[in-house]
């Protein structure tokens, strides 16, 4: 669904700044197709030699490298150009041209692909190079060379080979990183960690308003609504230097969740039907969906159609993982008000279509693990201590019937575990065919993965007074706990060996991490045990 005018603003278009040389132009028409020795050396051209052709102010990679959605032969590379990131980005208004190039080795010796990319103004000159044509399960180092500024380097990975039946995928389970709440911390120690790939459930920026109060202050006067407010807002994001050294390290798989665009919005309706017209929301998620796109290392597909955007979609590493990444924002029924109303059998989360995509790529998966990335969590969260239940309704809990049935499919998947974030708590679940029956068969995994900073350093005590009375009534909770960090997952054929890494602090910039509890998930026995 590219619905875009022009140009798709990945590489293998020619138009940079008027027609190129002849023999430029034969090395563009081949896309990211495999270069000649000569028209590479072309293209990595002495800075000196393009300085007139691009002047550019400088610090145009203020906001770092990315890459994402590993395949096993292509990966997506990621900048923005940006020398002036918390106001519009500060690049001159038109099309630049960005070389790039993929090596085999950290010092760019082994050169691997080569090309020119385009940052086009109407993407906030943010570039995707989707590199295609890798080995499978190979690290790689990229970087971007504009008006003879050159980025700093990233390291990447691609997916196992498809018929890869071994080995081990270590994935970090990442959400919710609210910058007012405090330092991205937990990143640090994820770096140290080594993951294969970052998986970010949502809530990756946060619209709120700059607080005075606050541990680091949202730039702007207010919530962003306007395309160059949100952009400014992602751009300032990128800024920490912990979340720009993961972005830098590690490929990424990203979904989002309310807060790129509204608190609790629900497909077209607002948070504050309210306070903003039809209109203006459909504008507003059109102006958040684009600044999204703009700073996500992901492929074309998620190019924007206006105030749609496709973010569902699998990722395979090898027949190891099957991850199916959900949006459970953009075609949801609006939430429930009521216990009545979560129960309804009419209300959707994900959509017909999207619930069949999932339904489909569960039952004729080759994997061994079938992941679903869903945003908000899926099993149950009883808030009324003792008979009769209370339910969170912008989480499954408000779309039971959907969320019935597709546990009720689990049971012939698989080995399934669902991932998911929103919560800004950890809570690890054995997910059951019938939260109602307290007898009723364990169907799969759950980890909510925290938050990376939002809501703070918690007051431990207060929050177990709080939740810990609520255990009866949730036996199929495993750990509960109010720390910030993330989760850090070792699949095997055999199993998942989980750990819930944490923070001592994120109120300021360095943190004491450590473990707080590990988990087993074994092959073949759904639900997931404390070990
Ligand atoms: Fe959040
Ligand atoms: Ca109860």
């Amino acid at each position: 669904m590219t619905g875009v005018t022009g140009p798709s603003p990945t590489l293998g278009s020619a138009r940079a700044g008027g027609p190129p040389p002849p023999d430029r132009r034969r090395f563009l028409t081949a896309g990211a197709a495999v270069l000649g020795a000569a028209a590479s050396a072309q293209l990595w051209l002495p800075a000196v030699a393009r300085a007139a052709e691009t002047p550019l102010p400088d610090g145009v990679f203020s906001l770092g490298v990315a890459s994402g959605d590993p395949l096993p032969d292509g990966i997506v590379l990621w900048t923005r150009l940006a020398p002036d990131p918390l106001n519009g980005g500060g690049v001159p208004d038109r099309v630049v041209s960005v070389e790039w190039e993929l090596a085999a080795d950290e010092r760019f010796r082994k050169s691997v692909r080569r090309g020119l990319a385009q940052a086009r103004p109407e993407y906030g000159h943010s570039v995707h190079v989707d590199v295609r044509g890798l080995h499978p399960d190979r690290t790689y180092w990229y970087r971007f060379r504009a008006g003879g500024q050159l980025s700093p380097a990233g390291r990447t990975r691609t997916a196992p080979h498809p018929d890869s039946r071994g080995g081990a995928l270590r994935i970090a389970l990442a959400s919710c990183q609210n910058w007012q709440h405090g330092y991205f911390t937990p990143y640090a120690d994820l770096l140290e960690q080594d993951p294969d790939v970052v998986l970010f459930v949502g809530d990756y920026i946060y619209e709120s308003s700059p607080s005075a109060t606050a541990v680091r202050q949202h730039e702007g006067k207010g919530e962003p609504y306007t395309l160059e407010q949100y952009r400014n807002r992602y751009a300032q994001y990128r800024t920490d230097p912990d979340l720009a050294a993961v972005h830098a390290h590690v490929p990424w798989v990203v979904t989002f969740d309310d807060h790129e665009v509204d608190n609790d919005f629900a497909g077209e309706v607002p948070q504050d039907p309210d306070k903003q017209s039809h209109d203006a929301f459909v504008a507003r998620l059109t102006a958040a969906y684009q600044a999204y796109y703009e700073h996500m290392p992901v492929r074309a597909t998620a190019v924007p159609d206006g105030p749609h955007i496709r973010m569902y979609r699998r990722l395979e590493f090898g027949r190891l993982v099957r991850l199916n990444v959900l949006d459970t924002r953009q075609f949801r029924s609006d939430q429930a008000t009521t216990q009545e109303g979560a129960e309804s059998p009419s209300r959707t989360m994900l959509g017909a279509e999207q619930k069949q995509w999932l339904l489909d790529g569960l039952h004729d998966s080759p994997a061994r693990w079938n992941l679903v990335a869903s945003q908000i969590m899926m099993a149950e969260t009883d808030l009324q201590t003792g008979p009769g239940k209370l339910w969170f309704y912008d989480a499954w809990d408000g779309y039971q019937a959907e969320r019935n049935a597709l546990l009720e499919e689990f049971k012939t998947v698989r080995n399934p575990v669902v991932l998911s974030g929103d919560r800004h708590l950890t809570m690890i679940s054995d997910l059951k065919e019938d939260f109602a029956d307290p007898g009723s068969a364990v169907v799969g995994a759950e980890f909510v993965g925290t938050s990376i900073s939002s809501n703070g350093d918690q007051d431990q005590a207060a929050f177990h007074a709080e939740w810990d009375p609520l255990k009866p009534d949730n036996p199929h909770w495993k750990v509960i706990d109010a720390h910030r960090g993330y989760h850090l997952l070792d699949v095997r054929r055999d199993g998942i060996d989980a750990e819930v890494r944490v923070v001592d602090t994120v109120v300021k910039p360095e943190a004491t991490p450590s473990t707080l509890a590990r988990l087993r998930v074994e092959a073949g026995r759904p639900g997931v045990e404390v070990v």
